[in-house]
């Protein structure tokens, strides 16, 4: 049972001397009970008090990290329902499955193309992370060898997929030094794949055809010593993977509930329309699953499920920033023009990208508007003419530029006749209000 927020504060030390940053160490013991802090904040716990709170320390649902060389595929660590409520910590990890009875040259070519597929959003490398190997053919040599052609075509972290022990076995020896799931136990099997997970240090996928079965073997497997845990609990349509993927996010989350307290992992292609993949796996992402072993790799839709991925599990409460500074676009020369911008990554990308595509060259300086947009950070008292002046000087612009040319961003026009007064020596120009308006604006109006 977790400890309530008076039984976590008996155990602290009770001299509210604030280092964990809470005015007191009853306030920090709340926040403790609530999952929202972590106990390691309070540097004066005993170990016997250590020892008692590990159960309210430890997160409701365990982290599980497929590692395979360089890559690790983390889920799990979240706590709270709600993304507003604080933030979601592990993106789910995307994989792409292939089958064992398809040609090793198959297997290779669609790796390959997936395993080098990137998208740069706002600044950010967004990749899937690792691939699947089902195996259909039921043969262990047919299964090393699917798997030593992903091997052949990507580094990323492995999800062996059987229910045999043998084949699974031979997947694991053929994924030396790496910690890849191993996919599926179930009522059956279970005792087999506990040992082999314990004995490889794998994680282990679970089958369950409901939450109730589900419960008993976690318990059952974690008896065995395997603690890394990942379940499969069922749910192929949008009504159940919903209804339970949230029975489970609430149990572990709301009533402490550790035998469901493992991330979940979904295969959004199960449901038998490949239209219909891209619309649950985005569902899957944003209720709650771990993994996401995908059927088909499409880049029309693996691209905003990546994005949409990114935006679920960025901190609402810490903007996206760039760092404050000039940046050179398409290799400006003195003459060119000086464009501001504030240093919210959005509005950085919509600017750059925007000059950028123009192919006309600039200077873009990056204000710290402490990570927010141009009309947020204006009416913030974030971006003003003090504030931009500072930038040019601290950034040292004049000294790059032989034309002192600065332009605003058109929102903030009302800015100009102050930042005349700042930079007495700068011709202050009015740019358009929106991003997309630059390239003509560039090429028309300077
Ligand atoms: Fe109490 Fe520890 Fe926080 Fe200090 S750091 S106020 S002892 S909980």
């Amino acid at each position: 049972m977790a400890l309530t927020g008076i039984q976590i504060y008996k155990l602290l030390p009770q001299t509210n001397c604030k280092e964990c940053g809470y005015p007191t160490c009853l306030a920090f013991a709340m926040k403790l009970s609530a999952k929202q802090v972590e106990l390691s904040a309070c540097p004066y716990v005993t170990p016997e008090a250590k020892t008692q709170l590990a159960e309210s320390a430890a997160p409701p649902i365990r982290l599980v990290a497929l590692k395979s060389d360089g890559y690790e595929a983390k889920a799990g660590n979240e706590v709270v329902l709600f993304r507003h409520e604080k933030t979601f910590y592990n993106k789910p990890g995307l994989f792409i499955r292939i089958y064992d009875s398809q040609p090793a040259e198959t297997i290779k070519a669609l790796v390959t193309e997936a395993n080098a597929y990137a998208v740069n959003y706002v600044g950010m490398d967004l990749t899937v992370d690792g691939f699947a190997v089902a195996s259909s053919s039921g043969d262990p040599n047919a299964f090393t060898t699917a798997v030593q052609a992903v091997r052949s075509a990507s580094k990323r972290p492995v999800i062996l997929m059987t229910r045999d022990v043998a084949v699974a076995r031979a997947g694991v020896k053929a994924l030396q030094a790496e910690t890849p799931l191993i996919y599926g136990a179930d009522a059956k099997n279970w005792e087999g794949f506990a040992d082999l997970a314990k004995e490889s240090k794998a994680a282990l996928g679970i089958i369950a055809g409901s939450l109730a079965e589900m419960a008993e073997l976690t318990d059952k497997i974690k008896a065995k010593g395997v603690e890394d845990l990942v379940i499969d609990p069922g749910g192929r349509d949008l009504g159940a993977g919903l209804a339970i993927g949230t029975t489970v996010r609430r149990l572990a989350i709301k009533k402490n509930f550790r035998a469901l307290g493992f991330p979940v992992i979904t295969f959004p292609g199960e449901v038998g329309d490949p239209g219909l993949e891209a619309v649950h796996a985005a569902q899957a992402i944003t209720k709650y699953a771990g993994f996401i072993v995908l059927d088909h790799f499409n880049p029309s839709t693996i691209y905003p499920l990546l994005v949409l991925r990114q935006n679920i599990y960025t901190d609402p409460q810490k903007p996206i920033q760039v760092q404050p500074g000039i940046y050179e676009i398409n290799a400006p020369k003195p003459e060119d023009p000086v464009l501001v911008t504030t240093n919210f990554s959005i509005t950085y990308f919509s600017v750059a990208n925007e000059v950028e595509g123009s192919g006309l060259p600039a200077w873009l300086l990056v204000t710290d508007a402490e990570g927010m947009s141009v009309l947020t950070a204006w009416a913030a008292g974030k971006f003003d003419a003090e504030r931009i002046a500072k930038a040019v000087k601290g950034f040292n612009v004049a000294d790059k530029v032989s034309r002192k040319r600065i332009v605003l961003p058109g929102h903030v026009a009302v800015l100009s006749g102050e930042l005349e007064g700042e930079l007495p020596d700068w011709e202050i120009r009015v740019g358009p209000r929106e991003a997309v308006d630059l390239p003509a604006f560039m090429k028309h109006a300077l």
